[in-house]
């Protein structure tokens, strides 16, 4: 990077789904992209790795063929209780599995082949004065930009920079994740429920199985470690004891994250426009959260290519525009979302929703449709 190169049209923090589906889309219409990235690829995510087909399309607009790298078509759904009763459904629209180690490998290479540069770098700060955007990193690089793209995920040293509300409370909701090796349908995704949390289960690319579940300090703080949680707590589900005591781990240990924030945030800060898990995160048990992160890095870009490209767009309808399209596309899922969590968080209502989609079945593909998006369209 020499001198002249330290100005871009463009710079996006944080080099996950959101943010290098940008970096392509922008890079491929000729804008300068810089993506400031503080981890390296390939890495693996706490994730449950299960992605809605709604993005198929927009994958494909970047040259992504996520089957090209083994990702498994999913199309049914399975829920069990605490008490192991299980309930199966076809997807109302169906998914793929594949692991972020894979796909944002995958998008950070085809991001480079583009023409968008990538810093392994962590940005400390960002100032917006006379129209344009000045980027400090801990290394202390400065870049300057006239767009900046807010994609750092679920919480950052930013939010606090930013003054950002949801950061000052303090989160019970903690994940684990590990990739486990055994027998497993590739076509499943199944949400089992334990006390206190659920664990998400489907395959990826390579045959492994993921296991990644979510639950509250309350309900880990007794046990000695994850493993202990593990046997005492969610064993008691029969379908996740056969799958913990048939499979191997492959992952020397679990990846673990803590501070899970689903508090509302907004998705544009000092000008910055805010992408995926940083505008909003959806509860993960709708299986939707990485679809959201690509959808709206599609919004953000379609409108940042007309920021550049056409007069009368200025900064204010950029940022009133984007406002708009993000409500309509991710308001209701969100709420519909916050219901469930609700509900999940609460174990006598819970039980009673178990219940009820026991006897009346036909009901989740109807919840699972409103925390989703339509197939999305090429702009
Ligand atoms: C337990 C759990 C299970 C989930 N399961 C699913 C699922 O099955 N299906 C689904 O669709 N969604 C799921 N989600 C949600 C999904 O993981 C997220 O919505 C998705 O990862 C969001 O992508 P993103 O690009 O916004 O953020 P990320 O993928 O988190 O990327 C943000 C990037 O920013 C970088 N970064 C952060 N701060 C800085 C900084 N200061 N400078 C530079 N870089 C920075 C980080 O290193 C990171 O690479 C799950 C979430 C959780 C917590």
């Amino acid at each position: 990077m020499n001198k002249s190169s330290l100005t871009f049209d463009v710079i996006i923090i944080g080099g996950g789904l959101a943010g290098l589906s940008s970096a392509i889309h922008l890079s491929k219409s000729n804008l300068s992209v810089l993506v400031i990235e503080k981890n390296s690829y390939p890495k693996h995510k706490v994730c449950g790795e299960y992605i809605s087909n709604e993005v198929l399309p927009y994958l494909n607009f970047l040259d992504i063929d996520v089957f090209s790298f083994g990702a498994k078509k999913i199309n049914k759904f399975q829920l069990s209780t605490r008490q192991s009763k299980l309930i199966s459904k076809t997807l109302p629209l169906g998914g793929f599995g594949i692991s972020r180690f894979c796909l944002d490998h995958a998008l950070a290479s085809k991001s480079l082949e583009v023409g968008a540069e990538i810093l392994q770098d962590s940005v400390e700060d960002i100032q917006f004065k006379n129209d344009e955007f000045s980027i400090i990193t801990k290394s202390k690089r400065q870049f300057k930009a006239k767009i900046v793209i807010g994609a750092y995920g679920k919480r950052s040293n930013l939010d606090i920079k930013l003054n950002r509300q949801f950061i000052k409370r303090k989160s019970p909701y903690l994940a684990v994740k590990t990739h486990v090796e055994g027998t497993f349908p590739d076509d499943v995704v199944a949400l089992h429920n334990f006390k206190g949390g659920y664990c998400g289960v489907s395959k990826v690319e390579n045959d492994n199985i993921n296991l990644c579940y979510i639950t509250n300090y309350n309900a880990f703080k007794n046990y000695k470690d994850i493993k202990e949680f593990q046997q005492q707590v969610l064993c008691k589900n029969t379908f996740l004891k056969d799958i913990f005591n048939t499979t191997n781990s492959v992952f020397e240990a679990p990846l673990t994250i803590s501070q899970i924030s689903f508090d509302a945030k907004k998705p544009i800060e000092n000008h910055i426009l805010m992408c995926g898990d940083t505008a909003a995160l959806i509860h993960p048990l709708c299986g939707n959260g990485m679809s959201m992160a690509i959808r709206s890095a599609q919004i953000a870009s379609v409108l940042i290519i007309s920021f550049f490209y056409s007069e009368s767009f200025d900064r204010e309808a950029l940022e009133k525009q984007y406002l708009r399209e993000w409500n309509t596309a991710f308001k209701s899922r969100l709420k519909t979302g916050h219901i469930i969590a609700n509900i999940f968080s609460k174990p006598k209502l819970s039980e009673v929703l178990m219940r009820c989609l026991q006897w009346f079945p036909a009901i989740l593909p109807l919840i699972i449709k409103r925390t989703h998006g339509k197939v999305m369209t090429i702009k």
